[in-house]
């Protein structure tokens, strides 16, 4: 695996004013093979989904099932190949980690404490996400910058330290209305659930909806203070700018 860290820099200011579609092309021929979307199937990554697809670029798109996903989100999965002719590869959590986890903590264990949700996402995405990233030298995903407590300041490239791999967010700059503008241009097939009021979705029982105008991750893990609501995907890393 090559270590790209110090090359973060540089690539930032050569993208420096680059559309989404100019960071997808530049990431395929930079990483060529060895760079694919973690879609979390948000709006943003269905975003991203369809440009790869109308750019016909070689970037393949995988997502994590966690087994707590809400029945609209496997709908979303069959629509994205339907719809935009991309497979979205999908990787499941370790069955015996799962089994050991609900023995010793139970079904629900993520309401019992920050640590033992972290372990359940620890469990269910982060290690999916890693075996994923197995080959890889750089993975592309939809944060944008001003998406809550968390996520302030995205860069367009990034270090992931914690995968040792590049983390390209094409749509760092991007602002919801422009993702929801190309959703609606595009026809891009979202998740039904964003209409009832959930603009980030992961789990189930971890997900619930927003009032008009609170923070778009206010209803992600809504029990716990907002410095804790990132599931480990996204620990962030050596952010160039
Ligand atoms: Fe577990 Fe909730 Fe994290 Fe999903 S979001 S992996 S159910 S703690």
């Amino acid at each position: 695996m090559t270590d790209n860290r110090t090359n973060v820099q540089a690539w930032n200011d050569e993208l420096s004013g680059a559309t989404p579609e100019e960071v997808l092309s530049w990431a395929a021929a930079t990483f060529s093979g060895t760079v694919a979307l973690a879609s979390s199937l948000g709006a943003e990554d269905q975003v991203l989904t369809a440009m790869i697809a109308r750019e016909r670029l070689p970037i393949g798109v995988f997502t994590l099932d966690t087994g707590r996903l809400f029945p609209e989100t496997y709908e979303l999965i069959a629509a994205t190949t339907r719809v935009l002719g991309v497979p979205v590869d999908v990787y499941f959590p370790d069955a015996a980690d799962v089994e050991e986890m609900v023995r010793l903590h139970g079904i629900d264990l993520f309401r019992d404490s920050v640590a033992t949700r972290k372990r359940c996402c620890d469990v269910r995405k982060v290690q999916p996400l890693r075996r994923a990233q197995a080959g890889l030298e750089a993975w592309v995903c939809g944060l944008r910058s001003g998406q809550g407590a968390t996520r302030e300041q995205v860069a367009v490239v990034e270090w992931d330290a914690a995968a040792g791999l590049a983390k390209i967010n094409p749509l760092a700059s991007w602002s919801e209305e422009q993702v929801w503008e190309y959703v609606r241009a595009n026809d891009v097939p979202v998740n039904p659930l964003h209409d009832a009021g959930m603009p980030s979705i992961g789990c189930a029982p971890c997900t619930r909806a927003v009032e008009p105008g609170e923070d778009v991750r206010a209803g992600r893990w809504w029990w716990e203070s907002a410095e804790h609501r990132e599931c480990g995907l996204h620990a962030r890393g050596e952010a160039a700018r």
